[in-house]
């Protein structure tokens, strides 16, 4: 008989594969996945944060993406990450463009990441799912592939049917105090609905897990099957 409740596969190894966390605008992926990262960059495992678009279409008007720029790097400071890496692309229009899939297969290629975070393929948001659009683009332009890369779709605007689940209770302080630094996004003012998600799937899993952050798991082969653009 089948188990009463599916619960997603618990992850416990953060330490030993090179991580890659693609974000379509600075914030989605500490809302995303910021306490994982946390516990990724603990365990001594190297990540790299492309962020695909300027992040222009959610400011104030006449503000200058560049605060969102340095935003993301006072972030990337707080949790001991490298320099993220910008791609400028056109916020609330990205789409795969030339020079964004080359940019993205040359990153792909140079990071050849174990394991590579991104936005659901069916995210509510029209640039989360684009950005999906121009990875798998770009998965057709690298001549080794990435055969043995496990994607994890991390959840912003739609909640996700998860297979796997990450316990982020001892990182979620550091992940509030990230979110906080995004002061011009309302993440900063109002966590509360990303804690509150993260709340919630700590039902996903047994244990005293206070907060819990949640993926759809793939090996590479199938997550570009699922993203395919057609
Ligand atoms: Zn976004």
């Amino acid at each position: 008989m089948a188990p009463l409740l599916e619960q997603p596969r618990l992850v416990t190894q953060f330490g030993e594969q090179t991580v890659l966390v693609v974000s379509p605008h600075m914030d989605d992926e500490m809302i995303g996945c910021g306490g994982t990262i946390a516990l990724h960059i603990a365990a001594g495992a190297p990540v790299t944060t492309l962020f695909m678009s300027d992040g222009a279409g959610n400011l104030p008007e006449n503000a200058d993406p560049a605060v969102r720029h340095n935003e993301a790097r006072s972030v990337a400071d707080f949790f001991g990450m490298g320099e993220p890496i910008f791609l400028n692309g056109p916020d609330t229009a990205l789409s795969p463009t030339d020079d964004l899939v080359d940019a993205v297969a040359t990153h792909l290629s140079d990071v050849a990441p174990g394991i590579i975070y991104v936005p659901w393929f069916h995210d509510a948001h029209r640039d989360h799912v684009a950005t999906n659009h121009v990875i798998w683009h770009a998965s057709q332009r690298l001549s080794d592939g990435l055969a043995d890369t496990i994607v994890r779709c991390y959840e912003v605007w739609s909640p996700l049917v998860a297979n796997i689940a990450v316990d982020i209770t001892a990182t979620i302080n550091r992940k509030l105090l990230a979110l906080q630094l995004y002061r011009s996004q309302f993440v900063a003012h109002d966590p509360a609905p990303i804690l509150g998600l993260n709340r919630y799937r700590s039902m996903a899993v047994s244990g005293p897990a206070t907060h819990v952050e949640c993926f759809a798991e793939y090996c590479w082969p199938r997550y570009l099957e699922l993203a395919n653009p057609g």
